[in-house]
């Protein structure tokens, strides 16, 4: 091989913030916290502010590969965690609040977490824990001050960096370290985790930032709109810094009256959120007659956004929709900008490809499979499994013994994504449905396994199937199918207490109904799909 001769500099998180502090210094960085105070900062404060926390992580020991997990809100205090974490080298583990406790334990004692950056918000769900996490040797409050809290080695966020040197050097990692750490929601079995590397983080955060994909650049102002414990935030953290553009953190206030607040004062050209979010703004602007005329576009993804929504958005109030797909296991996959073809196509024309899911964005290789594993071709309308892979595409997951999501043939390895979808000649993918019939309430998974399970619990109930239903407010929300015990009479409020002590109370069933017999497919399992059909014109109750 003749090796090419340019410069042995690695692909490192560090790079992406100390170029925001050196050359958008001033930039506005604008956070929320979760006691409703707003944080004017800019990329120079977050940057020098990144390199306290790696510095106070050096002097609790903490080292290159360690990780530390974060159960927090989107500001400021969790933008510097982000970039002091993995700028050390140890490894950035977003935790997901909205998870049961005992889940959230689960996945620290699996990732083996050292330290825990912890929003004041969520020092209870901390305390509730904290027994149940043994590796864990510090909990980081982030706040200026320490409330009355159980938490053991508990510290306040602002003494901890204060106490630190205030100056730190990045180190030179190998670019293949690991960076990040996040863990699916685990619909069947334990949740996954899904290590990314810093090459990794970079090529997706660069590929975000290109035309095609977020298309963001110096003099956007962004509204953070997805949670930074969601697929990191989306890679909008380190786009936004890459980028140089100006970042509004939004904090634990997502209504849409708080959005629309936010979008209007901070001159908000972008934003990025699932369809639930843009639903309730959507409506926040009808019932108030307001506008956001800064807003140039969106990115919607995370689960299918309804065609009315972009129909509103754009005709209404003049925001081009992106509709994107991706996944923990790769971030962003596709992306809805117009091609040139497209570009001159009429609105209907236009509109229909927009309610895809997206087209292939350079980086992240899709191609369909049927059950033999043959390719399926791109024509539009032949289904199959969706497949991965790509630079920044999991290619296993974190020490996961029995991977059955990956599969090898001749032209290598691909993640088995899950999904089944269609692919048309220009790369627009339509998500048709899930291999695994999990519901999305909000852009959050529910469990329908979990949810049967615990039904099944309920006194009378012999058999049980949840489902993912349409729901204007939410994009689905479970409906629970009971088979009852010969001469019982339903009692739905009988059959949520006994769900309740299993799930989080935002999975709890919107409706429950009693019907005769459960369908099964050959193998002898659910079939959802005849339930979801059956069901498609249900009304939820008031
Ligand atoms: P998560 O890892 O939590 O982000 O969930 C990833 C899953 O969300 C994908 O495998 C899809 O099932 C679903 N999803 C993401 N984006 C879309 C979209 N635009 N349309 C339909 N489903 C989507």
């Amino acid at each position: 091989m003749l090796r090419g001769l340019n410069m042995d500099r690695q692909l490192l998180v560090s790079s992406l913030i100390d170029y925001a502090g050196r050359n958008h210094s001033s930039t506005d960085v604008i956070a929320t916290d979760s006691s409703g105070i707003v944080h004017r900062t800019n990329w120079s404060e977050i940057c020098s502010r990144a390199r306290q926390v790696s510095a106070a992580l050096r002097d609790e020991g903490i080292s290159q590969g360690d990780r530390i997990a974060t159960i927090a809100w989107n500001d400021h205090r969790h933008l510097e965690v982000y970039y002091g974490i993995t700028g050390l080298g140890s490894v950035l583990h977003t935790v997901n609040p909205r998870l049961r406790d005992q889940q959230i334990a689960w996945i620290i004692r699996h990732a083996e977490d050292q330290l825990v950056f912890v929003d004041p918000d969520f020092l209870e769900l901390a305390e509730a824990i904290a027994l149940e996490t043994p590796s864990v040797r510090k909990w980081v409050v982030l706040t200026d001050e320490l409330q009355e809290t159980s938490l053991p080695n508990a510290v306040a966020y602002e003494q901890w960096i204060n106490e630190s040197a205030s100056t730190f050097d990045w180190p030179l990692l190998d670019e293949w370290s690991a960076a990040t750490l996040c863990y699916t929601s685990g619909t069947t079995g334990d949740p996954k985790g899904v290590m990314q590397s810093h090459r990794s983080i970079v090529l997706q955060t660069w590929a975000t930032c290109t035309g095609d994909g977020h298309n963001v650049n110096s003099s956007e102002s962004i509204l953070l709109a997805v949670p930074m414990f969601h697929v990191n935030g989306w890679a909008i953290p380190f786009a936004a810094a890459m980028s140089g553009a100006k970042l509004v953190l939004p904090g634990p206030d997502l209504s849409a009256k708080a959005l629309v607040r936010q979008i209007q004062d901070e001159q908000i050209t972008f934003s990025a959120g699932v369809p639930t979010i843009w639903l309730s703004v959507v409506q926040q602007l009808k019932d108030t007659g307001s506008d956001i005329p800064s807003l140039q576009r969106i990115a919607v993804g995370g689960s299918a956004a309804p065609r009315s929504l972009m129909d509103t958005l754009e005709d209404d109030y003049g925001v081009f929709v992106s509709h994107v797909w991706g996944m923990t296991e790769m971030t962003q996959g596709s992306a809805g900008r117009f091609t040139h073809r497209v570009a001159g196509l009429n609105r209907e024309e236009q509109r229909r490809r927009q309610a895809m899911a997206g087209r292939e964005l350079y980086g992240v290789e899709l191609r369909l499979v049927d059950a033999n594993g043959e390719d399926v071709p791109r024509d539009g309308s032949s289904p199959g499994e969706l497949l991965a892979r790509g630079p920044w595409v999991a290619g296993a997951y974190f020490d996961l013994a029995d991977d059955m999501t990956h599969i090898e043939d001749d032209s290598g390895n691909w993640l088995r994504t899950g999904d089944v979808a269609t692919m048309d000649t220009e790369g627009y993918i339509t998500i048709v449905d899930r291999a695994k019939d999990v519901i999305k309430s909000g852009g959050e998974w529910i469990s329908s396994i979990e949810l049967e399970n615990a039904a099944v619990g309920a006194p009378g109930v012999a058999e049980a199937a949840a489902v993912g239903l349409p729901h204007d407010r939410w994009g689905e929300r479970p409906l629970l199918l009971v088979v009852l015990e010969p001469d019982v009479e339903l009692e739905r409020d009988e059959i949520v207490e006994a769900i309740k002590p299993h799930v989080a109370s935002w999975w709890l069933p919107d409706a429950i109904v009693a019907i005769e017999e459960i369908p099964h497919t050959g193998t002898g399992k659910i079939d959802k799909k005849v339930l979801r059909d059956r069901f498609s014109e249900f009304d939820w109750p008031e």
